[in-house]
């Protein structure tokens, strides 16, 4: 069998070398509490502060803002509890196509009391500076809407976010995870309150992820103990997790600009033999990350394609990584009110540093192939 092929790092990504580098001596040693006042403890505090400062200048962001979490689920979940519980019986708002762990906790609020509201996004995914004139609510406790989405990469404009929070005088918060180590992302230039990372997507370890929280914000924390985390995020600290976090931060801030460059060619071939091939392509007129591809093909079915693909030793998905045990359509694709059949047919492709342009070749010609044998039986059969 030939090499496998891994074209899913929206999902998540492979751990880089020197990320593990740092790592390893924390995993190896006794690294001390860093709660501890002895030499252990201080050393482990020290590693510990220097990851958030890597953290910090890749979002330029302060270093007091960032509050380290297990991953962007945690740090979502912590944002909408947290400023719901400071406003209680208050309207959170949302886009219709954000990632589960901030419209489940959402939804889950609206039993206990809280209401919700949705800006929706219009066919290309995009929630446009209108949609958010349908908000009539006044009392907002939160207003979330993602940088860039998971499925289809279309990137929303902050501005609007930001104008909408101030006039309401809400909390604003954006789930940052997909777009943060693919486009510039500027905390101090988005003029809102919150921000979402997760670091396995940007090629650190799994299960750490921050909450970049400005001074002016004050929400309820979800995990009491301790007081770790300025008493935001009690638990002792995932310290080779947090170093790796760092780490990976200062790389990707040093190789943005090439890596995005490079998946900007992949996705243009990409694209460009897909369109040949009779594919529909979701937002692909708007501002969408340069390494993600949200496809179908009419009559044909997403899963099976990707199994079919998976056999040649093609990894691709059929949408939100997260709930591809969910055999409804993407929700996103539905808020974008796509046909439901087209949408049962959605294929991610969603490519990483190391992809390159044979492998993007190899890939079309195996689709080609794979296609021609499904349409085959799908003529058989009918
Ligand atoms: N937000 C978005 C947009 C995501 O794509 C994901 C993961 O796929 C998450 C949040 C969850 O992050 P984590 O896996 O670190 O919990």
């Amino acid at each position: 069998m030939t090499e496998k092929v891994y074209f899913d790092h929206n999902a998540t990504t492979a751990i880089d070398k020197k990320v593990l580098g740092v790592m390893m001596p924390y995993l190896e040693m006794q690294q001390g509490n860093p709660t501890s006042q002895h030499s252990f403890g201080r050393h482990a505090r020290t590693a510990i502060e220097e990851a958030r400062e890597q953290v910090a200048l890749a979002i330029h962001a302060h270093p007091t803002e960032v509050i380290f979490t297990s991953g962007g689920t945690e740090a979502n979940n912590m944002i909408v509890h947290g400023a719901a519980i400071k406003n209680a019986q208050s309207t959170l708002v949302r886009s219709n196509i954000e990632h589960p762990c901030v419209s489940r906790p959402m939804e889950a609020l609206t039993h206990q009391g809280w209401h919700q509201d949705l800006l929706k996004v219009n066919h290309e995914g995009v929630i446009s500076k209108e949609a958010y004139k349908n908000i009539n609510a006044n009392n907002i406790g939160l207003v979330s809407v993602m940088l860039a989405n998971n499925e289809t990469g279309a990137i929303q404009d902050m501005s609007n976010l930001s104008n909408f929070a101030k006039e309401k005088k809400a909390l604003s918060h954006t789930d940052a995870v997909q777009a943060f180590g693919k486009i510039d992302v500027r905390f101090d230039d988005m003029h809102i309150d919150a921000m979402t990372l997760s670091s396995h997507k940007i090629y650190g370890p799994q299960g750490v992820g921050a909450l970049i929280l400005n001074k002016r914000s004050d929400i309820e924390p979800l995990i009491y103990g301790g007081g770790q985390e300025k008493n935001l995020r009690s638990g002792t600290e995932n310290i080779a997790a947090i170093v790796g976090f760092g780490k990976a931060c200062e790389l990707i801030s040093e190789s943005m600009k090439i890596t995005s460059t490079h998946t900007r060619e992949l996705q243009k071939t990409l694209e460009m033999s897909l369109k040949e091939l009779g594919a529909v392509i979701f937002a692909e007129n708007v501002a969408r990350l340069s390494n993600t591809t949200f496809f179908a093909f009419k009559d044909i079915e997403g899963s099976t394609l990707l199994t079919a693909l998976d056999k040649k030793g093609f990894a691709i998905a059929s949408g939100s990584a997260c709930s591809s045990v969910n055999k409804e359509p993407s929700h996103v694709l539905l808020a974008m009110g796509i046909d439901e059949d087209l949408a049962r047919g959605a294929l991610r492709i969603s490519f990483g540093n190391q992809n390159t342009i044979h492998e993007v070749n190899n890939f079309m010609e195996t689709l080609k192939q794979e296609l021609q044998t499904l349409k085959q039986l799908t003529a058989i059969a009918a």
